[in-house]
């Protein structure tokens, strides 16, 4: 038995490479000091995996700003708009990846977009009808010297031929994707060679289309991709992640390939059918620790799950992580304030490494002294686990009743509670919360949380910024307003810090895109609310004005889907839990005078699994615990929702199942193209169709405005219309700001005139 990886986390514990990537974009080191840092990070990468006992180091996990536009770049398939004069290089990358690079012209950035469905994106590539692949680039080459030279082996670890095209997207015509894959074979083909030239036995495709439910030309693609790769010098481990391949089981095991990797993490019960399918000279690699989440490994349990199968197949059988250890943080190591009864509950990345070499400890030998030890280890962690629960929480949920989930009337009802109440013009203008987060309020944050100014003097002078943003709005002629949200860093984190059960980590990063990375929260226990969260806040804003203020909240789902969330209880339980907190927050806003309260919810589209036939689930609670969180409210209090980057045709009824007053997407870009299936599903609630793309710096005119409203009017009853941007504006300057919104008011009056 061997001990795998699929691929480490390349920032590095303290985000080196982020901050070398930035100081190369700014001018402040050269090329050459850049490629310094990366080989150090990934010589002590390296060394952590041989140091676990991983035989076969990955190559091509490391990537200066993604591992699927590396792949793009050797095989030759990045746009002509970025290759400049000379040979691909780093330069290119990063003029594919950010439209601009130290040298060559700058040119719009390629696509990006989710890999799977992770949090990590990845540059689409960009294919055209001509397209051909040839090798164009030789970091992976260089990397394999690398290793060898340390006196290891190497494993380049590479998206394979199918999800390539998979993911790619077609340029300059629409035609058949597939038709491009002889040639793209011929390539793989080729660098396969190489690779064996250079000594490498293994070589790992990633095929994580597998997960997906595949239309019969892509599982034929499969089949003749993996056939053609055999006459490949090289022995091929098919690796799987992120879901159950077992719906492809005889897809997959007819292939000939050396190695078949499974994620054993999201999908523990397709190990029997493997084990019992894929022949014994196969190397079966079982993904059995979790490589997307921070919790430690039950690692006993987990032996005792595999132990039949690793000594039924002897030697060809590798422990692993279930995917990449890309979504993973560093190292656990350098969190020096970390409650120790959390710390012990957790492993990142590098741990995850001891993880699998303890676990090879428990399956060679049960009886070894180190196996006892690490058996008590694994109870003690139960056990502090098991204490730490809030029972008062937990009686909650279980007292929860069919009408705890269900507003007190019908939306028809409600609505006319509300029109009375709040007497708002047609197409009532409001914006989705944020206003420009200006580098005077980000400064006075930072220098708060260094202790350099106190607590007061900071909510003082945030109450000013918010008095400022009130009196903008009151000017523009805005009708709904909000307080600009200038006390918060982030929409998940703001929550976060203020409820129970959820912790936070000094150095828990995780590559986002490029240089960037979040800091997720960790939900580790039963999530409660001590107190009040925005409530004073927001009765500030409001005692500036008579017009409403509406109440800033995230919701459940997405709360859930942005942290790294505990694993002893389902998804459903912990959406539920934060769902009754935020409910408290609600109720508590009403009850202060806050009227309109909008519950953000801009991942719940992120949160569908993989497999269509695995939607309904989710979204059946990933609706209730919304409803959860609104319910707790008079007919007169109005719920509002956002959501962004959606696309509604699938949803559309679960969407309207939320049954929220008001829902604000976003829509500028599609030119109301979104709006159809809410048109085409007769939503009955009332919705604000964003006019306004705060991604782009442009200010948009009014008669642009004009013309998306009388669009969206011509597909839902004027009634049930709102005006607004598509989302917040927190990343815009006030002088984009103030005149988009000018214009927006402006627009808006001229169509209430001719109504
Ligand atoms: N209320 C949040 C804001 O305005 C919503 C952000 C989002 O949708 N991602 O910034
Ligand atoms: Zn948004």
């Amino acid at each position: 038995m061997q001990i795998a990886s699929l691929g480490f986390p390349r920032i590095g514990r303290h985000r080196e490479l982020k901050f070398a990537l930035e100081k190369y974009w700014r001018g402040e080191i050269t090329q050459a000091e850049l490629s310094d840092v990366a080989s150090d990070l990934r010589r002590t990468h390296w060394q952590w995996q041989a140091d676990a006992g991983v035989e076969f180091l990955p190559v091509g996990d490391f990537a200066y700003y993604d591992q699927v536009l590396t792949l793009s770049a050797t095989l030759n398939a990045i746009p002509d708009r970025h290759r400049g004069e000379g040979q691909i290089d780093i330069d290119t990358l990063f003029r594919v990846g950010r439209g601009r690079a130290p040298s060559g012209t700058n040119a719009p950035a390629a696509e990006m977009t989710k890999y799977f469905n992770t949090n990590y994106h990845y540059i689409v590539p960009e294919l055209k009808p001509e397209q051909t692949f040839d090798i164009a680039y030789n970091q992976f080459f260089d990397e394999i010297e690398e290793v060898k030279a340390l006196g290891f082996k190497a494993k380049p670890v590479i998206l394979g031929p199918v999800s390539f095209l998979y993911l790619a997207k077609t340029v300059e015509a629409e035609f058949d994707k597939l038709t491009l894959l002889p040639s793209l074979l011929t390539a793989y083909t080729a660098l396969l060679t190489c690779f064996n030239e250079q000594g490498v036995e293994w070589v790992q495709l990633d095929e994580p289309i597998l997960a997906l439910e595949l239309t019969s030309d892509w599982q034929q693609a499969i089949t003749d991709t993996y056939q053609a790769l055999d006459a490949a010098p090289t022995k091929t481990l098919l690796a799987s992640y992120y879901g159950s391949i077992e719906h492809h089981l005889d897809l997959v095991t007819d292939l000939p390939v050396a190695g078949l990797h499974l994620d054993l993490v999201t999908a523990p019960e397709q190990l029997a059918a493997f084990a019992e399918k894929v022949n014994t000279d196969t190397v079966l690699s079982l993904g059995v620790i979790n490589g997307r989440n921070v919790w430690a490994a039950e690692l006993d349990t987990l032996a005792k799950r595999i132990s039949s199968v690793v000594h039924d197949r002897q030697d060809n059988v590798w422990i692993a992580p279930s995917c990449s250890l890309l979504h993973s943080p560093v190292d656990l190591e350098v969190e020096t304030e970390l409650a120790p009864e959390l710390k012990t509950q957790l492993a990142f990345a590098k741990q995850k490494l001891t993880e699998l070499s303890q676990l090879k400890t428990l399956l060679d030998d049960r009886q070894s002294p180190l196996a006892e030890a690490i058996v008590a280890h694994c109870a003690l962690r139960r056990h502090a686990r098991a204490k730490a629960a809030d029972q008062s929480v937990i009686d909650r949920v279980a007292a929860l009743a069919q009408q705890d989930y269900e507003r007190q009337n019908e939306f028809v009802k409600r609505q006319a509670v509300q029109q009375d109440k709040y007497r708002l013009p047609l197409f009532p203008i409001t914006t989705i919360g944020s206003f420009p987060q200006t580098p005077a309020i980000r400064g006075l944050r930072s220098r708060w949380r260094k202790g350099e100014i106190t607590e007061a003097t900071y909510t003082e002078q945030l109450q000013q910024v918010t008095k400022d943003t009130i009196e903008r709005q009151l000017k523009l002629g805005i009708d709904v307003l909000v307080h600009g949200e200038a006390e918060r860093n982030d929409m998940v984190e703001y929550f976060g810090e203020q409820l129970e059960g959820v912790g936070f980590t000094q150095f828990g990063w995780v590559q986002s895109y490029g240089s960037r990375c979040v800091k997720p929260p960790l939900i580790y226990g039963d999530v409660s609310r001590p107190k009040a969260m925005t409530v004073e806040w927001a009765t500030y804003a409001q005692s500036l004005t008579e017009k409403p203020v509406k109440g800033m909240l995230t919701g459940p789902v997405t709360i859930l889907h942005w942290s790294f969330a505990r694993e002893d209880i389902s998804r459903d339980e912990i959406a539920t839990q934060i769902g009754l907190a935020i409910r408290d927050e609600v109720v508590d806003l009403q009850n202060a005078g806050i009227g309109i309260i909008q519950i953000d919810e801009p991942a719940f589209r992120e949160g569908l699994p993989l497999k269509k036939s695995d939607w309904q689930h989710y979204l059946d609670w990933a609706v209730n615990a919304f409803k959860l969180s609104a319910a707790g409210v008079t007919d007169a209090t109005q719920i509002h929702t956002h959501m962004c980057y959606s696309e509604f045709n699938e949803t559309i009824a679960a969407i309207a199942a939320m049954d929220a007053d008001v829902i604000t997407i976003e829509t500028s870009r599609s030119r109301m193209g979104l709006l159809k299936a809410f048109e085409d599903f007769n939503y009955p609630n009332e919705i604000g169709p964003g006019v306004y793309d705060i991604h782009s710096p442009n200010i948009p005119s009014v008669d642009e405005m004009v013309t998306l409203i009388e669009k969206a009017a011509r597909k839902i009853p004027v009634r049930q219309l709102w005006v607004n941007p598509d989302c917040g504006l927190k990343t815009r300057t006030w002088d984009e700001v103030e005149p988009a919104l000018r214009n927006l008011v402006t627009a808006t009056k001229e169509l209430r005139r001719k109504l």
